[in-house]
């Protein structure tokens, strides 16, 4: 599901951030990228999702590469095939959680987004709380929430940057375990950074980063 070889990426001020990254993860894994702070986590996400152009190496996502597409090619690219979860939220604040998921579906002229949003929000146990605003919830639940929008275009992948970074351990636990089961149910592929040690053990494997380099 996903292919990276040979890349690298050097910021425009020498920062060598990363170096000859090659891997690949299968249709339905669940894969943790690990490192300290600094060791190019983010960077190879943004390079996965062609956020950024790597220096050199390709990226290939469901059989497509990545690297020759223009950014409008990109742009469609990843509304069909992935979803994003960040470690804050970017909820927008003015609006329920229910609208927060139908202005997804509605800017992508889906027939019913209402009816998907509400069974999106039934799944993530939210249903009742359909019609508060982002400030009104908890960590967790605005990270559902947020998860919930990433749901709406139906992702194969789901790329995640420290998704339980803001949360307490249990509210962090709760998030991967939905995780999990967005897998089991719906063969979505997960490649998530964390830093928290804790939730190892949810990983098929882990990839471990060190100044730009696997390690391995
Ligand atoms: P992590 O997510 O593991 O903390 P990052 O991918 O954010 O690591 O950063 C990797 C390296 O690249 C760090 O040395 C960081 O300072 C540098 N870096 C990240 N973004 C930029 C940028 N836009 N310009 C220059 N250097 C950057």
């Amino acid at each position: 599901m996903i292919l990276v070889e040979n890349l690298s990426k050097v910021y425009p001020d020498g920062t060598k951030a990363l170096r000859n990254i090659t891997f690949s993860i299968a249709r339905g894994e669940f894969v943790g990228l690990m490192g300290p702070s600094g060791s190019g986590k983010s960077t190879l996400l943004h390079l996965i999702a062609g956020l950024e152009k790597p220096t050199g190496g390709e990226v290939f996502v469901n059989g497509k590469r990545l690297t020759s597409m223009d950014e409008d090619e990109l742009a469609e690219f990843r509304k069909s095939n992935m979803g994003f979860v960040f470690q804050f939220y970017y909820l927008l604040e003015d609006f329920s959680v229910l609208e927060n998921l139908t202005i997804v579906g509605e800017l992508a002229g889906q027939k019913d987004p209402k009816k998907k949003a509400l069974e999106i929000l039934e799944f993530l146990r939210l249903s009742h709380r359909i019609n508060h605003k982002p400030y009104q919830l908890s960590g967790g639940e605005q990270q559902r929430t947020a998860i919930g929008r990433a749901l709406m275009l139906n992702p194969k992948v789901i790329l995640a940057d420290e998704p339980t970074g803001n949360l307490d351990l249990e509210e962090g636990r709760r998030i991967f375990e939905l995780f999990l089961r967005l897998r089991e149910e719906r063969g979505i592929t997960f490649l998530i950074a964390t830093h928290n040690q804790e939730m190892k053990r949810y990983f098929d494997r882990v990839l471990r980063l060190r100044d730009g380099s696997l390690e391995n």
